[in-house]
């Protein structure tokens, strides 16, 4: 069983911020913005390459009201999925990052010549 399910079925403890019978939302082990959600769904899903439709309707509003919860709907935050080895994914179970609670950096995106990455 992969580690986010581990945490749906509480066999392992997270720092759970909303839930409901489709999804699951808890802050990330290693936060990279002051707000660091992840938002998973229920149903086990490895990667945003094998995700639904239905499941997404479930966890656009689902995450829509957790970052109003949280309080960073009016000023912005981010969301991100990686994908596969090239997009950096390290769990195999489909999870949005939620970044926000500061003005966030493009990073490496806008800074970086697209040929770094050859
Ligand atoms: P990704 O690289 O997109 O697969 O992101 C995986 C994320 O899961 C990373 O940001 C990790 O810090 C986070 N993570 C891994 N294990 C846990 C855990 N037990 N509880 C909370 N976050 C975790």
């Amino acid at each position: 069983m992969c580690i986010f399910c581990k945490i749906i079925n509480k066999e392992i403890p997270a720092n759970v911020i909303a839930e409901d019978e489709n999804c699951l939302a808890f802050h990330d082990i290693n936060p990279k913005a002051p707000v660091h959600i992840l938002a998973i769904p229920k149903i086990h899903v490895d990667s945003f390459n094998e995700v639904t439709p239905q499941i997404m309707e479930n966890m656009t509003t689902f995450m829509q009201n957790v970052a109003k919860e949280v309080g960073i709907d009016q000023n912005g935050y981010r969301v991100i999925t990686n994908i596969g080895e090239n997009g950096g994914q390290e769990v195999q179970h489909l999870h949005f990052h939620i970044l926000g609670g500061a003005k966030l950096k493009w990073g490496h995106f806008s800074d970086s010549d697209p040929k770094d990455f050859l």
